[in-house]
């Protein structure tokens, strides 16, 4: 026992030794991707600065920068700005040895030359422009005439191959009009199993029906308003479609779009319905198996068009990866904003810091991390600044069917509209959660700075579908966008919620979104620049594609693209 004893003792100092050796090991380990991760830290502690995000939105949002809108001096500033910016940081320009992407734009005015006449069923009716409808076209044309198209009621105007739901079933629609209800069936029963609920989804925009339409070889499209599911009053619809809008210009000169795209009120729609002796026409187009009914009537309509053909730029830049350089994560922000417009109190200028110098300064500030990190990461980085999103999301949508980068070699999107100045914030408030795996991404890091995640408080609003990563998304890119907005880390959410409503009533498109000093605390940028940062660095060092969600209405489109030994997505 004794000496059994003294062998165990003599033998202490080896035991120690070796655990001392283990320990060293375990903690070694730990050390070096702990000490990577500091060394992240210091570098966007660094590149990622209150100062240097203050300097690109005062100048971006200065009166001298005329509110950014395309085709202005202002432009011409604003992209000067950025390629100075990019090059300045060390980035690559974006497009062969270019920093822009030219982007084509046409200004169309149509207006109906008077009422758009409904015949049919031994009945007419005359509705009158503005009053009753509206119409556009996007064809680059002197004339648009529309002669005895037969109108289909094509319930809302979808085809869903998640849902199992085709309102076009079985019908040609060459020479003929759709008349399609606005959202989708899914509002207003809340039943969230049925599409999502109250949540638009993408097919409950009147873009989408537009789109949907034209694959369908319908010569026109009127989709029948009604304010609670649109989320609008008829007078928007009245000052929306009306007068000169920003349309893309594709090759054929857009003859592939409807020949005209219009609304009807609510009250005309009903006298069309009652025409046609079709009764709960809601109800029918909501049960799942509706099948489109010819109306048994027919629309005349002529429309006056005048345009002009313009070319706006997409700034881009690049750092190559050093692993895998053809697979790409882009970063995106509008660069343009609303121009000058009708003074308010004096003040003409629109300038548009919060929307979106702030995204637009975020962006260049995570660029500048980028560019700085020692080693390039593994996949290709993208920072793309695009134009004319106030007119359409048209900057983003040309690059999306016009891609520089494959489609289907594109990881992620990372989209940033409007970052807000209240300081730190607790919450990470993510428009369109639960659509792809970049939100478990974010959850992530917006745990390591001690924040929550949380879907958008109003997604019935549709918000997902009205900045950029929209146009990423529907070529099957995951795209995020998110940004802290809901709870500031010392007032609060009422004292938040209270301070965005503010904003938005009183300076959302007006001249007052401007920067103001003292006003503006940038803390809450940095800590989202950086929490942007470390999403991208993330992706851009890992193999794996992050997936749409089972459910999301993106999900087809992508399937369809990484399936496709094509290089681009054909646009629809
Ligand atoms: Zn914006």
């Amino acid at each position: 026992m004794k000496k059994a004893f003294f062998y165990l003792k003599s033998i202490q100092p080896f035991i120690f030794t070796i655990i001392l050796i283990l320990i060293i090991l375990v903690v070694n380990g730990g050390c070096s991707s702990e000490s990577e991760e500091n060394s992240v830290d210091i570098l966007l502690d660094r590149a990622i600065t209150e100062p240097e995000l203050r300097e690109h939105i005062q100048t971006l949002a200065s009166d001298e920068f005329e509110g950014r809108m395309p085709f202005t001096e202002g432009e011409k500033k604003t992209i000067q700005y950025l390629e100075n910016a990019f090059n300045t940081i060390g980035l690559e320009p974006g497009n062969g040895d270019s920093y822009f992407q030219a982007v084509p734009l046409v200004e169309i005015e149509a207006t109906p030359t008077g009422i758009m006449t409904v015949e049919g069923n031994g009945n007419s009716v005359e509705l009158n422009y503005r009053e009753d409808f509206v119409a556009l076209t996007r064809r680059v044309t002197d004339r648009i005439e529309v002669g005895n198209s037969e109108l289909v009621f094509c319930g809302f105007g979808i085809v869903a191959p998640e849902y199992d739901w085709n309102d076009y079933e079985g019908v040609d629609m060459a020479g003929k009009t759709a008349v399609v209800l606005v959202n989708d069936p899914g509002f207003g029963t809340s039943d969230s199993a049925f599409f999502k609920g109250n949540t638009m989804t993408y097919y409950g925009r009147w873009t989408y029906k537009y789109e949907e339409a034209a694959r369908q070889g319908a010569e026109g499209v009127i989709i029948i308003h009604n304010t609670a599911p649109a989320g609008y009053a008829w007078n928007v619809v009245q000052s929306s479609w009306t007068g000169k809008a920003l349309y893309l210009k594709s090759e054929d000169g857009n003859q592939s779009r409807c020949a005209f795209e219009g609304w009807v009120s609510q009250q005309s729609a009903r006298q069309l319905m009652e025409m046609a002796d079709i009764e709960n026409y809601l109800g029918q187009a909501r049960k799942p198996g509706f099948q489109p009914i010819s109306m048994g009537l027919s629309v005349n309509l002529t429309m006056d068009v005048t345009y002009k053909e313009a070319t706006s730029q997409n700034v881009i830049a690049k750092r190559t990866g050093h692993e895998r350089p053809d697979e790409y994560i882009i970063y995106s922000a509008h660069w343009d904003h609303i121009g000058v417009g009708k003074p308010i109190e004096g003040d003409s200028i629109y300038n548009g810091a919060l929307d979106n110098a702030s995204g637009t300064a975020v962006m260049l500030e995570i660029a500048d991390a980028f560019s700085q990190l020692a080693e390039a990461p593994e996949r290709t980085v993208i920072f793309l600044a695009v134009t004319a999103e106030e007119q359409g999301l048209l900057g983003s949508a040309y690059y999306a069917e016009n891609p520089i980068y494959p489609v289907n070699k594109t990881v992620a999107n990372i989209n940033m509209d409007g970052i807000h100045f209240r300081g730190p914030m607790k919450d990470l408030t993510i428009v369109g959660y639960g659509q792809s795996e970049l939100d478990d991404y974010a959850e992530v890091v917006a745990k390591e700075q001690d924040r929550y995640v949380m879907p958008d408080p109003n997604a019935e609003k549709g918000y997902f579908f009205r900045s950029d990563h929209f146009s990423f998304a529907k070529v099957g890119i995951p795209a995020l966008y998110a940004s802290g907005e809901y709870e500031q880390a010392e007032q609060g959410v009422e004292w938040t919620q209270a301070k965005m409503d503010e904003w938005t009533q009183r300076d959302y498109h007006q001249p007052s979104d401007e920067y103001e000093e003292g006003e503006w605390n940038l803390a809450g940028m940095v800590q989202d620049a950086q929490l942007l940062f470390k999403i991208g660095y993330q992706i851009s060092n890992e193999e794996t594609f992050p997936q749409w969600k089972p459910g999301s209405e993106f999900k087809a489109a992508r399937e369809q693209s990484l399936a496709s030994p094509q290089s681009t997505v054909d646009s629809p």
